[in-house]
């Protein structure tokens, strides 16, 4: 706790931090045992000297190690002196050593051969779902914590084809009720699905969807299943799910939980499914055209083979390596290190959270998940509260807003990473009591 509070007192004020961050209660937490795998914590912590502000903002953007970042600027640089396609070259081992770090965190079923990346899970989404095999009148499955931006392109496809977006049924807590799928009650019986989409982890909650139950149901229905694991990837055991068998695809982003650079998503398709997908972008990257006299237009269009139709083509390939760096990182940490210690910050945050100057928490305090929810008291505005404690204490969180999903409500959304402290939930402690006053 003390290297922590010192690193940081020595790393000077963050931007426009009016204050330097006050000291940190010398009293122990209240519940506060050490959270696990203090030794890769305080690793993380050396990893990330530069680091001036206390980083409570995970869920947001991870904060990324030195490596990471020399990873990207020796990238840069190859490119400037080798050219930009040498460096490539260069970097194609990592890149393939990446996908397939992917490949073993998502799912026993794929291979670095079955993963693309993209621009970021919300643009690799949308690709899969502009792709997907859908009959006209056809029928999804979703949830309430959708993420507003994969609302929308399912939204749209569904205007387009005349889809039907139906809920599945849900616990009060927002989780899918498995056992209500599993008797098939209601409109969003798994027989009468085409497709079913959620978000492992939601943005705007502390909770971690049943993933697994939920995939097995799908695979004996033989619905597929399209996970969203932009905010689970990194934080939650992804493969549990995808060892079912019941996940058809998923698609995930750098900068949350596996600490990347901003600018990289991915995808991964479960290679028996890969080519009932359409093309969703037709580029030189994605497919290729076919003459044919006979039909109309004289010809038609090829996909390339697997996940090569979901190619973006020109990308920084500089984002790719840090990527790369950083599931390096993960990997050699141990991601089952990484999840307890994780879900272990996150609990000590919820104990020494919870009653906050009237904050309460908006999920239980076991869920096993790094995102820490909580409802402000009366008269209180989470995104004020979030500016204040970034310019007066230097402490990095998040403002959720309704805008965010259909069942999102205002909160401050805290999320811990490896690298965190107890001190450091002490001081975001303090420093909420302050910003609520
Ligand atoms: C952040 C997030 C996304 C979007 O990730 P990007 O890489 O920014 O597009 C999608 N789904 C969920 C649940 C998220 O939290």
């Amino acid at each position: 706790m003390a290297d922590a509070v010192e690193h940081l007192e020595k790393a000077g004020p963050c931007d426009d931090a009016a204050a330097p961050a006050p000291p940190a209660s010398r009293q122990p937490s209240p519940g506060g045992s050490q959270p696990p795998a203090e030794e890769l914590g305080a690793r993380w912590r050396a990893a990330r000297a530069g680091l001036a502000v206390v980083h409570l903002d995970a869920a947001a953007a991870g904060a990324a190690s030195g490596a990471v970042v020399d990873a990207q600027v020796a990238h840069l640089a190859a490119e400037a002196r080798l050219g930009s396609y040498a460096a490539q070259e260069l970097a194609a081992e990592r890149l393939d050593a990446a996908r397939a770090a992917l490949a073993g965190l998502l799912g026993p079923a794929l291979t670095g051969a079955d993963v693309a990346f993209h621009h970021s899970a919300t643009s690799a989404f949308a690709a899969l779902v502009g792709a997907w095999p859908l009959p006209p009148g056809g029928r999804v499955g979703i949830v309430p914590s959708d993420f507003s931006s994969n609302l929308l392109t399912l939204r749209a496809r569904a205007a387009r084809d005349g889809l039907e977006l139906v809920d599945l049924p849900l616990l009060p807590d927002g989780r899918v009720d498995v056992d209500r799928l599993g008797r098939g009650e209601g409109p969003a019986a798994l027989d009468r699905l085409d497709l079913v989409t959620f978000p492992e982890v939601p943005s705007q909650r502390g909770v971690v969807q049943p993933t697994a139950a939920v995939a097995t149901l799908c695979r004996d229905a033989g619905v597929p299943l399209l996970l969203d694991a932009a905010q689970s990837l990194g934080q939650v055991d992804v493969a549990a799910g995808g060892a079912t068998g019941g996940v058809t695809a998923c698609v995930g982003t750098s900068r949350k939980w596996l600490c990347g650079p901003r600018g990289v998503g991915f995808l991964a398709v479960r290679p028996d499914f890969v080519e009932r997908l359409g093309v969703p972008a037709p580029t030189g990257y994605t497919a290729r055209w076919e003459p044919d006299p006979a039909a109309a237009g004289g010809g038609r269009l090829v996909a390339f083979e697997g996940v090569g139709r979901f190619d973006v083509g020109e990308a920084a390939m500089a984002a790719r390596v840090g990527l790369a760096a950083a599931l390096a990182e993960h990997v050699e940490a141990g991601p089952e290190a990484v999840r307890a210690r994780v879900q272990a910050l996150a609990a000590a945050a919820r104990r020494r959270l919870d009653g906050v100057a009237g904050w309460r928490l908006g999920e239980d305090v076991a869920s096993p998940c790094g995102i820490v929810t909580l409802t402000p008291p009366a008269g209180v505005d989470p995104a004020v509260a979030r500016e204040r404690l970034r310019r007066e204490s230097g402490i990095l969180t998040s403002a959720i807003d309704r805008t965010r999903a259909r069942d999102a409500v205002p909160a401050l959304r805290v999320s811990p990473h490896v690298h965190s402290t107890l001190a450091d939930l002490d001081r975001l402690a303090e420093a909420l009591d302050r910003a609520t006053r």
